[in-house]
């Protein structure tokens, strides 16, 4: 498989650092507010990378932090803890917050179909963990206490741009123009570890240090938490591209000068959903989520599929117009499928060819719109039967989790209930008039059997009878059978 790398910045063959088996971690929600569609287009494009190693065979395990403290209103350490200030918008604790705002992504996360990580974790259950971490960079010397904080002393590495290009604006990321310069660091991309005093000195959440009554950095929780379950070597770290500078520089700084080697071969970055004002995000509000998009009638899986539609690496510019196009294509998709007969077994040796253009596809730095090209191939196809797509489109549906085959088969369901009630509705109806559906019959056979000998009047004259009684002729089917509708 071929992912871009933002390590080199390049497209680059990936290889596991140990055989088959992917350790991946996600950066997870800051639970201050509910995720807004930007985020979810990165966890949805996680998702399908996750999904498609796995369905490529690879055995991964996939790590997620839930940031419930230490993220403050600006990347660059300043400002106020967003936690504090979302507690604060809506009159409770930080920890009562931090579980609605979980429950609320993970929710939203099940109606976009995104798995669950294998494990996750809230920074606030790994304290310990945190300060062993800042403990072994003091000692290392790649630390130091100012301020009553910890810092990180970037100064001590070779390179600390590994991304490579970085620029005087990314530096400005977050700034907000009422927030000063911290005096306390030595160089201006120093970070902070461990916070026992900032500006702003009501942070709810604080624990016992070795540096004092406190509370971490928001980089460490991912480096930390990534290592405790997925040990020193890490395959691949996601994100959105938000995310590279300088959260995940400075995971990628304090990670290696912890453990003394490199830790991360690939770094998987999703651009940005953007909107009439540019980036969507939390903090400028006017978001859309989930349940926003529900409430206007959408089903969250045409999210999903309009987040497929386009590659993970160009920002994709979101309008209910753009939605609405997604919307067509989905139920035109789901009515195609549900026409496919059940009857029936797939041909798993014809199918293969259909699976490795599918597999083409996402190796080639996960290409999904590429992907639903190869499904609708198989849709197309002349030279497998319906048993064999409906296998493939079941197969494919593992990685895109579009919830194809369900959907198709309400379609069905509801196609079967509708001629149901339709059904009950002419048998009242021939009920009303006195006619049965036997002695109804016998008038159509004998309809028909008038045409067949060309006797066109009296076919005629019986089509008329019915008429005056309701029932009017529609279509004489190939099969000898002739379908009517009420005629009232
Ligand atoms: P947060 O909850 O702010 O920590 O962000 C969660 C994830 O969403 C991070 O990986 C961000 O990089 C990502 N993200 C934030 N805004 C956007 C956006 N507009 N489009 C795509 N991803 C985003
Ligand atoms: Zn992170």
């Amino acid at each position: 498989m071929i992912l871009y790398n933002t390590l080199g910045n390049s497209r680059q063959e990936f290889i596991p650092y140990e055989g088959n088996k992917v350790r991946m971690y996600t950066c997870g929600p800051t639970v201050y507010h509910y995720a807004h569609i930007g985020n979810l287009r990165t966890y949805i494009m996680e998702d399908v990378l996750e999904k498609y190693l796995r369905w490529a065979g690879y055995d991964v395990t996939r790590v997620m932090n839930i940031t419930d403290v230490g993220h403050l209103a600006s990347d660059a350490d300043t400002g106020e803890d967003k936690m504090l200030s979302g507690a604060k918008r809506e009159h409770k604790s930080v920890m009562e917050i931090a579980k609605f705002y979980t429950d609320a992504f993970f929710s939203d996360c099940k109606k976009l179909h995104i798995k669950t990580p294998d494990v996750v974790e809230p920074a606030t259950s790994c304290i310990p963990e945190f300060i062993h971490m800042i403990e072994v960079l003091l000692e290392k010397d790649y630390a130091y206490i100012a301020g009553g904080n910890v810092y990180f002393d970037t100064s001590k590495l070779e390179n600390y741009y590994v991304f490579g290009n970085q620029n005087e604006e990314d530096l400005q990321v977050g700034v907000r123009e009422d927030v000063t310069e911290d005096e306390n660091k030595r160089n201006k991309t120093d970070f902070v570890l461990w916070f026992t005093k900032s500006k702003f000195d009501d942070q709810e959440l604080k624990w016992e240090s070795p540096w004092g009554l406190g509370y971490p950095g928001w980089h460490i929780e991912c480096s930390s938490i990534s290592i405790k379950h997925l040990g020193e070597h890490l395959d691949i770290h996601c994100g959105g591209v938000d995310n590279a500078f300088p959260h995940h520089t400075n995971e990628i700084a304090q990670s290696e000068a912890f453990l003394g080697h490199k830790w991360c071969g690939y770094w998987f970055h999703v651009l940005h959903l953007l909107d009439k004002r540019g980036k969507m995000s939390k903090s400028k509000g006017g978001f859309l989520t989930v349940s926003l998009l529900e409430e206007q009638g959408y089903n969250p899986l045409a999210y999903r599929m309009f987040c497929l539609q386009s590659h993970y690496r160009k920002p994709l510019i979101f309008s209910f117009e753009n939605l609405d196009n997604t919307v067509i294509a989905y139920d035109k998709l789901t009515s195609r499928i549900a026409k496919l007969s059940k009857d029936g077994e797939a041909d798993k040796e014809a199918a293969k060819s259909y699976q490795d253009k599918f597999k083409k596809a996402l190796d080639n730095d996960l290409n999904t719109s590429l992907a639903l090209t190869a499904l609708y191939d198989v849709l197309k196809a002349n030279d497998i039967d319906d048993a064999t797509k409906r296998y493939l489109v079941d197969d494919f549906d593992r990685v895109l989790s579009l919830g194809l085959i369900d959907a198709a088969d309400e379609i069905i369901r509801k196609e079967q209930e509708a001629a149901a009630a339709k059904e009950a509705l002419k048998n009242a109806f021939l009920e009303r008039i006195g006619l049965n559906r036997k002695e109804l019959g016998e008038h159509l056979a004998q309809r028909l059997a008038a045409k067949a000998q060309k006797d066109f009047a009296e076919a005629d004259r019986i089509r008329d009878l019915l008429l005056e009684k309701g029932i009017r002729i529609t279509k004489d089917n190939k099969d000898g059978t002739t379908e009517w509708e009420i005629n009232e």
